[in-house]
């Protein structure tokens, strides 16, 4: 995946998160302020209209520095600030090899800006088995991608606004969870 094939699939992402915001707002309802899916559709609808062209690299790093000053909430600055540090490892041209490494750094950034680990029922449950995902069965499927935000439907949260439902939040598909498989799924068909 080159520059300009990236990019087409983070400008793609708009048109997903146009698709999917009732979704992602009706889970943010549950356990949340009801706001994810109008803070991934302004995110992406930004990268639509100001990320230009560029190296890979450089498209991963313009992405990140458009979705902090977009998307608000929690979300924002978690998936911003990774961006811009995958467009670090990132390569000319990103093949599945360098994707693996790509994620590990998305999981590491949002483990420690998020003071996150596994378990507690946020986008980390399906960014941190993303690559292992690739890993293991050489694609990035969006079933396989989307049985990993299910595992988190019967979490605890203990992280972000969703703690505040405590036990009650079991039974929901953490929001971010639910973002996080469009976008490496996007991320993944740009390899192919
Ligand atoms: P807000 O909660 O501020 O309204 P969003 O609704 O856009 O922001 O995003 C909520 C999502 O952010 C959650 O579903 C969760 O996946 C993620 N999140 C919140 N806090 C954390 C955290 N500390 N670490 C990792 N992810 C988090
Ligand atoms: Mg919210
Ligand atoms: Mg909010």
């Amino acid at each position: 995946m080159n520059g300009d094939k990236l990019l087409e699939q983070m400008h793609g992402l708009k048109s997903v998160f146009d698709d999917k915001e009732s979704e992602l707002t009706g889970l943010d309802r549950e356990i949340g302020d009801g706001d994810h899916g109008v803070n991934m559709k302004r995110g992406f609808s930004a990268v639509n209209e100001k990320v230009s062209a560029g190296s890979a690299p450089e498209v991963l790093k313009q992405t990140g520095m458009t979705l902090m000053s977009s998307i608000g909430g929690a979300s924002g600055p978690l998936y911003g600030f990774s961006f811009v540090k995958m467009s670090e490892v990132a390569k000319e041209e990103i093949d599945k090899e360098n994707l693996m490494e790509i994620l590990d750094v998305f999981a590491d950034t949002v483990a420690s800006k998020g003071k996150v680990e596994g378990g507690e029922k946020t986008m980390y449950d399906v960014i941190s088995k993303s690559a292992g995902l690739l890993r293991e069965s050489g694609a990035l499927k969006l079933d396989d991608l989307q049985s990993l935000a299910e595992e988190t439907e019967d979490m605890v949260a203990t992280k972000g606004r969703a703690a505040y439902f405590k036990e009650q939040s079991k039974g929901t598909i953490d929001p971010g969870a639910q973002s996080a498989v469009y976008i490496i799924h996007a991320l993944g068909e740009g390899v192919g």
